[in-house]
């Protein structure tokens, strides 16, 4: 038999082999069936029927995903029944049947249309995901403008699910069954709550495979290797007993990695640091702590205002940050204030075109430009803080006057509050990033100002450096390892050490196992990164010994290059901590 190699995006890691199961998708129709102006109003309730029904089914959902696979899961079906209230959406349907004297099915054709239109042309990934609850919510009203159907039978087996693209509230139902080997769609990228879901019930999935709906049918056996993004239709014995290894190597990494998240976070001579996660989005707390994070580290919150076209209320920010805060409790959560601006223009917030969007109206100082914006947020965070392990922190200061700017704003939300007798963290802190050059410079001067500092280092190398983060073409000289860069981190370090204040690190540099030791050799203690490189630096520095990594990187430190310092920490870790290395840890 011919097999098929296809490549996509890998969204969810791990490998699984089995049968395919292709599912139905609802097609929009794409005819204007015309009515009688006597039968609009039979119409219009016809409309309304299915979405009081599509309302009961949300309602029923909503609460057996939150059995099945917990609370953070059945958010979305709390935005999809906000959704189906809204009655801009509600109001475009009727005006589409009363005034084209049309069935239901193509005003929700031709609304979603619209809407999808609208979505696409937002540049931004995470945002633009968003339109698939709109899809979902009207694909679900359609399918219920048929008269109910009797169920068939649902087949219980294992499978693998192959589908054009899974609806969020379709992948819920579906992935939570407990039945589902492994994903595989035309569609989808890495921040849709398909995936969001497949990674925290670590269900392999490869998504963005385009046609694979047109390649496959039932029954076709399918390797899906969410690790490597790939997929292959009905292999040969050979392939599959490879991947069958694949997969038993994959799966006894996964149980070592999951049982490191149990251990104690110290070193071999019991120096106690702390790993903790940055996150982008509320559904990834649980993931989060189940791979060993101590708090949430960095929550970035400007992903808020990727989940709507219009701009977030206090309410919606209020809501996140509550529930993050409730689900990571008693663990702290540090909220950082919006980083928008710079690549991350979003249409509602009117920022003008700039020539230079890295050096322009970033982050604070887009906050302290739109002072009405910022203080919606702080009162949100504040409000959140009730359960005091919420802490907050400021992206992008460069100079002492912004932090003084803001911490009299901050004193004047507080004030308000305290009017309107709102409960709070009176006392909750307050740290700033370090990710502009001259604030590493003056850290000993901000330091005194706050409560802690946090180095974003993914910034503050791109500007110490000259070298943009996301230009591949210099990306050979982004190297965190540069001794400039580690000169400069050190005196941060040492400067809130002085101080006796925390300092973090919450760029990717935490999360690369040579970087983290030089970090530990720093004396840094707290960890920040993408949840899912937890396991492997915690096992890391579980596996050195502090007072000889101190010693060694002590050494390292007057070297003149990158590759000097590289060459010469592997070499002395590897005779003292070979440990270190054994899980293939550092390369
Ligand atoms: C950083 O700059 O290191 C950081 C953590 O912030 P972001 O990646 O969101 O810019
Ligand atoms: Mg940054």
């Amino acid at each position: 038999m011919d097999y098929i190699r296809l490549r996509g995006l890998g969204v969810s890691p791990g490998i699984d082999i089995g049968e395919v199961h292709l599912t139905e998708k609802v097609v929009f129709t794409s005819r204007k069936e015309t009515i009688s102006s006597q039968q609009v109003k039979e119409e219009l309730q016809r409309l309304k029927n299915a979405i009081g029904r599509t309302n009961d089914q949300l309602v029923l959902i909503k609460e057996e995903i939150r059995k099945k696979i917990g609370e953070e899961h059945s958010f979305i079906f709390e935005a999809h029944l906000l959704i189906l209230k809204d009655k801009s959406l509600l109001s475009s349907l009727e005006k589409i049947i009363k005034e084209e004297k049309s069935r239901a099915e193509w005003a929700i054709s031709r609304v979603h249309d619209k809407y999808q239109e609208l979505f696409e042309s937002i540049s931004d990934e995470y945002f633009r995901q968003r339109k698939f609850d709109i899809s979902d919510v009207l694909s679900r009203i359609y399918s219920n403008l048929k008269p109910i159907e009797l169920k068939k039978r649902d087949d219980n087996s294992e499978k693998i699910l192959v589908a054009h693209d899974l609806l969020p509230s379709e992948a819920a139902v579906r992935l939570s069954k407990g039945n589902v080997l492994a994903v595989a769609l035309d569609m989808g990228g890495q921040t849709s709550h398909t995936a969001i879901l497949a990674r925290s019930l670590n269900i392999p999935a490869v998504m963005g495979l385009r046609n694979i709906t047109q390649r496959v049918k039932n029954r076709d056996i399918l390797i899906v290797d969410g690790t490597d993004g790939e997929v292959i239709i009905n292999p040969p014995l050979a392939i599959r007993k490879e991947f069958a290894s694949k997969k038993e190597k994959y799966d006894d990494y996964q149980q070592e990695l999951k049982k490191t998240a149990r251990l104690r976070s110290s070193t071999l001579d019991e120096v106690v640091f702390s790993p903790l996660a940055n996150i982008e989005l509320p559904e990834e707390v649980n993931l989060a702590f189940s791979l060993g994070a101590e708090g949430i580290g960095l929550f970035r919150s400007e992903f808020i205002y990727f989940q709507s076209t219009s701009l977030p209320t206090e309410e919606d920010h209020f809501l996140i940050y509550s529930r993050i805060a409730k689900e990571a409790y008693p663990s702290p959560v540090y909220i950082r204030t919006v980083d928008v601006g710079g690549e991350k223009n979003l249409p509602q917030l009117k920022i003008e075109k700039e020539p230079n969007p890295a050096l322009g109206l970033r982050a604070i100082r887009f906050s302290l430009r739109d002072r009405e914006l910022f203080k919606i947020q702080l009162r949100a965070i504040l409000r959140a803080s009730s359960l005091k392990n919420v802490r907050i922190l400021f992206p992008m200061i460069t100079e002492l006057e912004e932090v003084k700017e803001v911490k009299l704003l901050f004193q004047e939300v507080k004030g308000e509050l305290e009017a309107k007798r709102i409960k709070f963290d009176e006392n909750i802190p307050l740290g700033v990033m370090i990710e502009v050059p001259a604030a590493a410079a003056i850290s000993d001067i901000l330091v005194k100002e706050v409560d802690y500092l946090s180095i974003g280092t993914n910034d503050l190398i791109q500007y110490y450096l000259a070298v943009d983060r996301s230009n591949e073409l210099v990306s050979y000289l982004f190297k965190p390892l540069h001794p400039s860069v580690l000169r400069l981190i050190k005196f941060i370090i040492q400067n809130a050490q002085k101080e006796g204040k925390e300092v973090t690190v919450c760029g990717e540099m935490a999360a690369d196992p040579l970087s983290a030791i030089v970090l530990l050799g720093f004396g840094l203690r707290k960890f920040s990164m993408n949840p899912i490189f937890i396991p492997r630096i915690k096992n890391v520095l579980r596996s050195v010994e502090y007072k000889t990594v101190k010693g060694i990187v002590q050494k390292a430190m007057a070297l003149k290059t990158a590759q000097e310092i590289e060459e010469y920490i592997i070499e002395k870790i590897l005779v003292k901590h070979p440990k270190a290395f054994l899980m293939g840890q550092i390369t």
